[in-house]
């Protein structure tokens, strides 16, 4: 959204003021970090203030490289049985990140997130494997929820999920300078024997998926948004997203 700063005597103006819905949806989302916003700007438990949004008109590129908070809205992350059908072109909802807003909830370094870090048992009616998740946001919480319900799926579903391909590592994405959801701690990568990957796909772009909405919708249900709704697809990734998911 283009917002244009206006200086009248000594007063800063914003002229569009933008604390909107999607502000709102933030605050929802992060009640245990969030207080308010205001004037264009969030409001931090600690007091900090951080910009919501900086006006700038940005392509798809510099959606992801220079993202501000708002912009992590820019695509509407889509729901329900009509949200299946491969993405137009760059529409990634999630895949924009503000680094600045998840390190200052999750950790600023590895050694942060990792003090944070919960172990949990992954299906264990199932199988035997643990993954290691945040326990801010109750995350870790949340996810052993979905880790529950997925134990009680029939076996031709629990097979997508049985085997994880890991959930914290700090690192960025592949190809580029920015931090994966992983390095957070609020990412799981389902088994990578069922699933697609955009960079996998050689030259020629194609959509592929292979994992049932049903595995998607349980995970939707707790919070997780799932990478296969990206144009640059990642149908084993899902990550802890609930400020695209509830509604202002
Ligand atoms: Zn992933």
């Amino acid at each position: 959204m283009k917002a244009v700063a206006i200086v009248l005597l000594t007063v800063t103006f914003n002229a569009h003021a933008v604390c909107n819905a999607d502000a709102a949806r933030l605050i929802k989302a992060y009640p245990d970090y969030l207080v308010a916003c205001e004037n264009n700007y969030l409001i931090w438990q600690d007091g900090e203030k951080q910009l919501f949004d900086d006006g700038k008109e940005k392509n798809a590129e510099q959606l992801l490289n220079a993202a501000d908070v708002e912009d992590m809205f820019a695509y509407p992350y889509p729901v329900g049985a009509s949200s299946y059908t491969p993405p137009a072109l760059n529409v990634n909802p999630g895949r924009v990140r503000n680094d600045a807003f998840f390190k200052k909830m999750y950790g600023a370094t590895q050694q942060a997130v990792e003090s944070q870090l919960v172990t949990i048992q992954w299906l264990p009616q199932s199988g035997h494997k643990t993954v290691r998740v945040t326990r801010v946001n109750g995350v870790d919480k949340k996810l052993a929820q979905v880790s529950a319900e997925l134990d009680q799926l029939p076996a031709a579903l629990k097979k997508y999920v049985l085997n994880t391909a890991g959930t914290f590592n700090w690192r960025t994405i592949s190809g580029t300078e920015r931090l994966s959801g992983h390095s957070f701690a609020i990412a799981i990568d389902i088994d990578t024997k069922f699933s697609n990957y955009w960079r996998w796909a050689g030259k020629k772009y194609q959509y592929k998926n292979q994992i049932p909405p049903q595995i998607v919708e349980l995970f939707e249900k707790h919070g997780f948004i799932w990478g296969g709704k990206w144009y640059h697809y990642d149908t084993m990734h899902f990550e802890y997203r609930p400020e695209l998911l509830i509604q202002p």
